[in-house]
């Protein structure tokens, strides 16, 4: 074992205090990275909050992940020492099932082993990325193109691959209309992207403040929900709409944009159930789905396709002793668009 500076809450809600935590000695298939960024994703603050359940404490957070390889395991042929890499939301699955082949680890019929509060395997609790150093499989290890810097490449490990998941899979083309409700840390990623993909973006927000920004992301129309007539304008307007909402959300109000055929699929996850009113599904043959992250093929897809088309998160980096105040910045939906994290002030 070697110890490493991070980050921890020792109980729901507690602030954050200077640590140390272990890293298990290199594994022949393990990759030892040095963290330089780490991104603030909501599911964090739902994770330290327990506002999805019980955690396991004392926690260190953070699944969007970028540095450098320190050391690598001796059977590792992907990596060497000074790659550029990054980490997501998973670092462990069984390799063998039918999931895991089908490049589908976040769905391992065994056990997909999340980067922090989850137990491996070997019966070890994992931690995650506001700390210095990590150890992780190669399998679970992205290369980070080298245009894209480590600090803006960071968010594109949870943030990029949890919006280009279901944009591909849901049609985002050129000729298809698509909404992306929410324009915080995957908002913003979602309609850069879907731009990108070539469809017509349109940004559905609280309110105006930041529209300028949207239509410099790539959307051609941006409206408050806060305004009741953008939901009767924009009836049956949409092939999909996307919806990055960490709160309640009126499903019915969404489901009344989109087209008939066309899908309302969620990637927020707010903590309480959200009623679906089935009329809202049965007239126009609509369909409601979800999406969690994306394969470890498909974000190493996402992460060349950002380097192709100049895509990178905006972030505002913040040390180690900001990470209480980003976190209520967050709820409060005060970030432009991501905090991350700059991890050599960790334990400095
Ligand atoms: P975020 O940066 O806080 O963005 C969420 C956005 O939702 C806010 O910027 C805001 O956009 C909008 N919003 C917040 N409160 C709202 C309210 N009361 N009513 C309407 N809109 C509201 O969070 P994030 O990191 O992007 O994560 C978003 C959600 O996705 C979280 O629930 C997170 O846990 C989840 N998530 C899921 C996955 C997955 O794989 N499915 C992966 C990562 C994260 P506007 O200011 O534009 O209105
Ligand atoms: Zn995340």
């Amino acid at each position: 074992m070697t110890t490493t500076p991070a980050l921890a809450v020792p109980s729901a809600g507690a602030p954050f205090a200077s640590t140390t935590i272990e890293r298990r000695d290199l594994r022949p298939d393990d990759v030892s990275i040095d963290i330089a960024y780490a991104g603030i994703c909501h599911s964090d603050i739902h994770t330290v909050r327990e506002e999805w359940g019980g955690a396991q404490f004392p926690l260190t957070p953070g699944h969007e992940i970028a540095g450098t390889v320190a050391a690598v395991g001796e059977a590792v042929t992907g990596f060497a020492v000074g790659d550029r890499v990054g980490v997501g939301c998973m670092v462990n699955s069984c390799g063998e099932c039918a999931q895991c082949h089908a490049g589908h680890e976040n769905f391992c019929e065994r056990k997909t082993v999340w980067t922090y509060g989850d137990t491996d395997v070997d019966g070890s609790v994992t931690q995650g990325g506001y700390s210095r150093n990590i150890v992780v499989n190669e399998r679970f290890v992205l290369l980070v193109p080298d245009s894209i810097g480590l600090d803006v490449a960071a968010p594109l490990l949870c943030a990029g691959i949890t919006v280009y998941t279901p944009l591909k899979r849901w049609g985002a083309a050129p000729g298809a209309k698509v909404a992306v409700v929410g324009m915080g840390g995957l908002g913003h990623m979602a309609v850069k992207i879907a731009a990108a993909l070539g469809a017509e973006v349109t940004v559905l927000s609280q309110g105006l403040s930041k529209q300028e920004d949207g239509r410099r992301f790539g959307a051609s129309d941006y409206r408050a929900t806060s305004d009741a007539s953008t939901f009767s304008d924009l009836r049956r307007t949409f092939d999909l709409v996307l919806s990055t909402v960490s709160a309640d959300l009126d499903l019915g109000a969404y489901l009344s944009m989109v087209k008939p055929f066309g899908a309302f699929v969620t990637v927020g996850l707010p903590p309480n159930p959200q009623p679906l009113p089935f009329f809202a599904i049965t007239g126009g043959d609509k369909v409601v789905a979800g999406s969690n992250i994306g394969g470890i093929a498909l974000t190493q897809e996402m992460l060349d396709f950002c380097a192709e088309h100049d895509l990178a998160a905006e972030i505002e980096t913040i040390g180690a002793d900001r990470v209480d105040e980003a976190y209520d910045r967050v709820v409060k939906s005060d970030v432009r668009y991501r905090f991350v994290i700059d991890t050599s002030t960790i334990g400095a």
